[in-house]
C-alpha cells in the first residue's frame, strides 16, 4: 500500500502521512455511494437544505481549525484561508436556499395536455480537485451536486489530503448519510479505473490542462459527461484614463493573492503605451514592498508556493522568458531559505511567442505587455490558448464595458478583479475548459434535463 506524504511548504517539513486506498477499496466506497443515492434522491429539497445549512454551520464553527490546516498543507496566508472557509459556508447557504427554485419544473405550452421540463439527479459524480483552494473548490462542486440529489466522491490533490478528510468529516458532522460525500485517497493513476466504474455517471475536474485532457478523454471514451475547470492566463487591459494608484493596487492583489496560485489571477497586464512606463514603475515599487513570509504571520502579504517542484517549474519558465527576450524587472531568484518560496517577480516587454506570454505562470510572477492602442490591447489579450477570466481597468465604465464584451473569456470584469460568486456562472472557454459552476448553470450541469409530455 502506498501513502500520501504531506509537506508544509513554508518549512519543508513533513507534517502528515495518509495511507492510500486500493482500487478495490475505492470501488467499494463508490458502490456504497451508489446505494445511498437511491434514498438521497428521494429526499425533498427542504430535507437536503436542512443538512446543507448544517454543513455551513459546521464550517463556521470549525473555521479556525480548517483554515490552519489549509495554510499548513498548501501555504495560503492564514487570513485568506479563513476567508476561503467563510466563502464555502456562503455557497452552502446559497444552494440550500435557492436549489429548489433553480431546479423548478419549467412548464412549456405545447399541444399536449401538459408538457414540462424537469431536472432529475444523475447518480454518483466523481470530482477530481486541485490544492489551491482546498476547501472551496470541493464545496463549489459538492453543494450544488448534492442539493440536486446526486452523491459525490472526491479524488483530491495529494498534497491536501488532510483537507480532504476534514471535508468528509464536516459532511458527517452536518448529518449527511454516510456515503453521500466520500473522500477517495487514491493515486491519480487509478482515476482511469474509477471513471470506468459503472457506478460513476459523470466527472468534474478542476486542475491543469494536462490533467483535464487526460480525464476528459477517458470520460469521453466511456460517454460520461464532464465539466472541465482548467488553467488560465487572464489578461487585464490597463487603459490610459486609469487612476494608476488604484490600478496598481488591484494589480498587486490580483497577482499575489493565494501566493500567485489562483486560476483567475491577473497574470498578463496589457498596458497602453501612453502609461506603460508609469504603470510599470509604480507596479514594481508596490510588488517590491509586498511582504513575503510565513503564511501564519498575519502581517504576511504572500507566503510560499504549494510545493517546491511547482516553484522550480515556475522558475524555469521565468528563465526561459528572459532567454527569449523578456525583461526581468524584479525578483526571479530562488531565495536561500527552507520552503517553496518564490519572490514577487515582474517580466516586462513580453510578446507572443515568449513563455510568460503564452503559458500560465502559476505563482507570483507578473507578465507586463505593451499595447499601441485599445484595439492592439484587445488583440494581445485574446492572443491566448486560454479563456478563463479577463478584465479592464479604466476611468470610463462605458469604454470598459465595450472592451469587456470583446474579450474571449468566461468572464470579464471592469475595475474589479474577477471573483467567483455563487449568484453568477463561473467557467472558461478554449483550453480553460468547458461547462459552468455556480448559479443555475452550475447546478444544471449534473442533472438530467428531462421532457415530460402528458396526453
Ligand atoms: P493538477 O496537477 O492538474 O491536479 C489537479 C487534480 O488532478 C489533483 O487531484 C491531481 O492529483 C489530479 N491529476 C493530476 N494529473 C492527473 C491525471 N493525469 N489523471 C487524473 N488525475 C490527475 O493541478 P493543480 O496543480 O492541483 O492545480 C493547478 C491548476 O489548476 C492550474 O492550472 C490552475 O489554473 C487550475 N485551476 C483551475 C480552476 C478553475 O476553476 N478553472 C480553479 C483552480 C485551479 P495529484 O495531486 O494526486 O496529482
Amino acid at each position: 500500500m502506498t501513502s500520501t506524504i504531506i509537506i508544509n511548504p513554508a518549512t519543508g517539513e513533513k507534517i502528515a502521512e495518509y495511507d492510500r486506498i486500493t482500487l478495490n477499496q475505492a470501488k467499494e466506497k463508490i458502490a456504497q455511494s451508489r446505494k445511498i443515492y437511491d434514498s438521497w434522491k428521494q429526499k425533498t429539497f427542504e430535507e437536503r437544505a436542512k443538512l446543507m445549512h448544517q454543513l455551513a454551520d459546521v464550517l463556521d464553527v470549525n473555521k479556525e481549525e480548517y483554515a490552519q490546516l489549509a495554510t499548513k498543507e498548501m501555504g495560503k496566508t492564514i487570513g485568506q484561508s479563513r476567508k476561503e472557509i467563510e466563502k464555502c459556508a456562503l455557497v452552502c447557504r446559497y444552494y440550500a436556499d435557492y436549489s429548489k427554485g433553480l431546479l423548478a419544473d419549467e412548464i412549456v405550452k405545447t399541444e399536449a395536455t401538459k408538457s414540462y421540463v424537469t431536472f432529475q439527479p444523475f447518480g454518483v459524480i466523481l470530482a477530481v480537485m486541485p490544492w489551491n483552494f482546498p476547501f472551496y473548490q470541493v464545496i463549489r462542486f459538492a453543494a450544488p451536486a448534492l442539493m440536486a440529489g446526486n452523491t459525490g466522491v472526491l479524488k483530491h490533490a495529494s498534497n491536501v489530503q488532510g483537507c480532504a478528510f476534514a471535508l468528509e468529516d464536516a459532511f458527517t458532522k452536518a448529518g449527511f448519510p454516510t456515503g453521500t460525500f466520500t473522500n477517495l485517497n487514491i493515486d491519480s493513476k487509478l482515476v482511469k479505473d474509477i471513471i470506468e466504474d459503472k457506478n460513476i455517471v459523470a466527472v468534474t475536474l478542476t486542475g491543469s490542462e494536462p490533467a483535464g485532457r487526460s480525464v476528459a478523454s477517458i470520460a469521453g471514451q466511456n460517454l460520461k459527461k464532464t465539466v472541465m475547470e482548467l488553467g488560465g492566463s487572464d489578461a487585464y487591459i490597463i487603459l490610459d484614463d486609469v487612476d494608476l494608484e488604484e490600478a496598481t493596487d488591484l494589480a498587486i492583489l490580483g497577482r499575489l493573492q493565494n501566493n500567485g496560485q489562483t486560476c483567475i489571477a491577473a497574470k498578463r497586464f496589457v498596458v497602453l503605451d501612453k502609461i506603460y512606463d508609469d504603470f510599470l514603475a509604480l507596479f514594481t515599487k508596490k510588488m517590491k514592498a509586498a511582504k513575503m513570509g510565513e503564511p501564519t504571520d498575519e502581517a504576511t502579504y504572500y507566503g510560499p508556493m504549494a510545493r517546491t517542484d511547482l516553484r522550480d517549474q515556475l522558475h524555469e519558465q521565468v528563465l526561459k522568458t528572459v532567454a527569449q527576450g523578456g525583461r526581468l524587472v524584479l525578483g526571479g531568484e530562488i531565495p536561500d531559505r527552507n520552503g517553496a518560496y518564490y519572490p514577487a517577480t515582474i517580466l516586462a516587454d513580453l510578446e507572443p511567442g515568449m513563455e510568460g506570454f503564452d503559458n500560465e505562470l502559476f505563482g507570483p510572477v507578473a507578465s507586463v505587455i505593451r499595447a499601441k492602442d485599445e484595439a492592439h490591447a484587445v488583440d494581445l489579450a485574446n492572443n491566448s490558448v486560454f479563456g478563463l477570466g479577463s478584465g479592464v481597468f479604466t476611468g470610463n465604465k462605458e469604454r470598459g464595458e465595450r472592451l469587456a464584451l470583446q474579450l474571449e473569456a468566461g468572464s470579464s470584469f471592469v475595475n474589479k478583479l474577477v471573483v467567483s460568486d455563487p449568484r453568477l456562472p463561473f467557467g472558461g472557454i478554449k483550453n480553460s475548459g468547458y461547462g459552468r459552476e455556480l448559479a443555475a448553470y452550475g447546478i444544471r450541469e449534473f442533472v438530467n434535463t428531462k421532457t415530460i409530455w402528458i396526453n
